[in-house]
């Protein structure tokens, strides 16, 4: 196919406005998939995905329309998963951006056409769903169209279709064809590829998805990683329907894959330039690294499994390079990772696919978000990232805690508005402002502790809007607050691995709530033993767990009164001993329980 008859493009929205329906649509007429093979939502081939009803995974796949080749990347539409929409955004020239008739304009809409505006992509407005009852096609097209001009985007009057119906659908294509500018011309035939993204295969090993931005690429050549300055003959090349198909030639402007004959997954980086050995050539501009937000600690199920666990994460890598795994160790539960991701749907759908697609269990801690902890050391200040409470210095050391800050959109039915700002107070935040987008729905803008997002803020948002509420963050950096470590102390030892970083006005309430939960789980002693929680050095709560007298004389009888008198001296001793030394493990299945959610 000729250079000037490729458009490559993705499809970009809030979750649930129709993307993957919209493609399954452009699969049909396109003839790409068979009606036997089709299905809803095809491009989203994860199990998971289909149990969600969610895209997780960008996914391209190639039709023929016409004399045209369209290259077609479907794109995730949560924000947890927006590094596989700019990934995908850097690949193509265009992307369709759809807003459902019913919910409108949403938090996603918005982020991911700042995004595409970024790429200088070329943008299609599109209103889907106009099939249904509450549709308000007319409406919503205002609203597009003001956000396309406040956003200097030239690009007017949306298309109305259904996805469902395939109504208009057809006019989606002759837009794309028409509108989206074909590969720009390289004039060299130096072969530069972007690698967007990645899997693991047990027996191909490393494929690379790449767009070809010049030049072309046969099977079995010899290529080369630009910045691993690693060589390697190819083992096959080909396209995506959306299956891996095998082609004889992957050319300029082409999106595509490579299988790269790599065994070692750690070899290849999302965002390198594969070209071939002896050319001299620019890379191609890569991704930046993405920002993990959040941190669990993960440990295997079993000691020995440990190299396990690191071989999947590192797999598992190719496939979501946002995932950020460091080694750590635990004194009870052993060596671990302690793994940065994007949010809570993110760190979910992580530890199911470990399950799923590598076979690995693994116990979590509760997620942390990343502190700066201001302290003394000496006559010096220093800073420390705290990523989780194990990592804070001595109380008395500390100077200032930082935490993240986001700013979080809201876009919300207007009505709702004073319960919004009430779960916004209520998690530590402040208003910023506000805007209309049409007569009954609102974006509002706060200032909210990450922390606070990550724990139960979408829960509650979700609730108080009946769904019909969305919102997104970003970090905007890093403000001191009042945050305190807070230890829990079994027999009046600390057991660092219960440790929580709190607000200062909450840590009453969670310590309360956190010592009932140990005494509940905590199996009984032979003598009474005290739990507490302390703040700063100070007991801030506490909870007793009662002797159980555990009758040692019981299976003697008769009248061997010295026998019992030393036994019952032993256990006395045996006590005493204990209490001196506060020697009272944990239970692996305790901490468990209590470090889950
Ligand atoms: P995505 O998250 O943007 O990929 O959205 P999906 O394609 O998964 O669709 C989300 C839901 O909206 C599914 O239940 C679809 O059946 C439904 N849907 C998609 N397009 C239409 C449409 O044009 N009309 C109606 N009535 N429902 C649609
Ligand atoms: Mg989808």
């Amino acid at each position: 196919m000729k250079r000037e008859n490729i458009r490559n493009f993705c499809i970009i929205s809030h979750i649930d406005h129709g993307k993957s329906t919209l493609a399954d649509r452009m699969l049909e007429m396109t003839k790409t998939i068979s009606d036997q093979k089709m299905e809803d939502q095809v491009l989203d081939q994860m199990d998971l995905e289909k149990e969600k009803g969610i895209t997780i995974k960008m996914q391209p796949v190639r039709m023929l329309y016409n004399n045209y080749t369209l290259n077609l990347i479907d794109t995730p539409g949560h924000m947890d998963f927006s590094y596989e929409v700019e990934r995908a955004l850097q690949a193509t020239e265009g992307a369709l951006l759809l807003v459902s008739a019913k919910e409108g304009i949403q938090t996603q809409t918005l982020a991911n056409l700042r995004l595409a505006k970024k790429q200088n992509l070329k943008i299609i407005p599109v209103i889907n769903k106009i099939d249904l009852n509450q549709a308000e096609p007319e409406k919503r097209a205002k609203e597009v169209n003001n956000l396309l001009d406040n956003l200097n985007i030239d690009a007017k009057d949306p298309l109305f279709i259904s996805a469902k119906t395939g109504e208009n659908v057809d006019r989606v294509l002759q837009k794309i064809v028409k509108t989206i500018p074909e590969p720009p011309e390289q004039n060299h035939n130096k072969l530069r590829t972007l690698v967007f993204d990645s899997v693991y295969d047990n027996y191909k090993g490393v494929i690379a998805f790449v767009r070809v931005f010049s030049g072309s690429l046969k099977p079995h050549e010899d290529i080369k990683f630009y910045h691993q300055d690693l060589q390697e003959e190819n083992l096959e090349v080909g396209i995506f329907q959306p299956n891996l198909k095998k082609t004889e030639k992957l050319q300029e402007g082409e999106i595509g894959w490579v299988a790269t004959g790599i065994k070692e997954s750690s070899q290849l980086r999302i965002g390198e330039t594969i070209t071939k050995p002896g050319l001299e050539i620019e890379p191609i501009e890569g991704y930046r690294k993405a920002q993990p937000v959040v941190f669990a600690n993960l440990f295997p199920d079993q000691q020995d499994d440990f190299t396990g666990l690191k071989k999947a994460l590192e797999k598992l890598k190719l496939n979501d390079p946002a995932l950020d795994p460091q080694n750590i160790s635990h004194a009870t539960m052993g060596r671990g990772v302690k793994l940065g991701v994007l949010g809570m749907l993110h760190l979910e759908v992580t530890l199911e696919r470990l399950k799923r697609e590598f076979n690995t269990e693994v116990k979590v801690t509760p997620p942390s978000v990343s502190y700066k902890v201001k302290y003394e050391e000496g006559k010096k200040e220093k800073t420390k990232k705290c990523l989780s409470p194990a990592d804070f210095p001595h109380h008395g050391k500390i100077k200032k805690v930082e935490e993240p800050i986001a700013k979080v959109d809201v876009i919300s039915p207007v009505d709702i508005q004073s319960k919004v700002h009430k779960l916004v107070q209520n998690s530590r935040g402040n208003f910023i402002n506000s805007e209309m987008l049409s007569a009954k729905r609102m974006n509002m803008t706060f200032k909210i502790p990450l922390a606070e997002i990550m724990t139960n803020f979408q829960d509650q948002l979700k609730s108080i809007s009946q769904g019909f509420a969305s919102f997104s963050y970003e970090i905007e950096g890093y403000e001191a607050s009042d945050l305190v470590k807070m230890e829990i102390l079994v027999a009046g030892e600390p057991k660092s691995g219960l440790a929580k970083i709190v607000h200062k006005d909450k840590a009453q309430k969670v310590a309360r709530k956190e010592l009932k939960k140990l005494k509940d789980l905590l199996p009984q002693q032979n003598f009474a033993q005290k739990l507490q929680a302390q703040v700063k050095g100070n007991i801030i709560a506490r909870e007793d767990i009662p002797a159980r007298r555990k009758d040692v004389t019981e299976g003697l009888y008769g009248g061997d009164y010295s026998r019992k008198k030393k036994l019952l001296k032993n256990q006395r001793e045996q006590k005493k001993k204990m209490k001196k030394e506060g020697q009272v493990e944990i239970p692996k299945e305790v901490y468990q329980k209590m470090i889950g959610k």
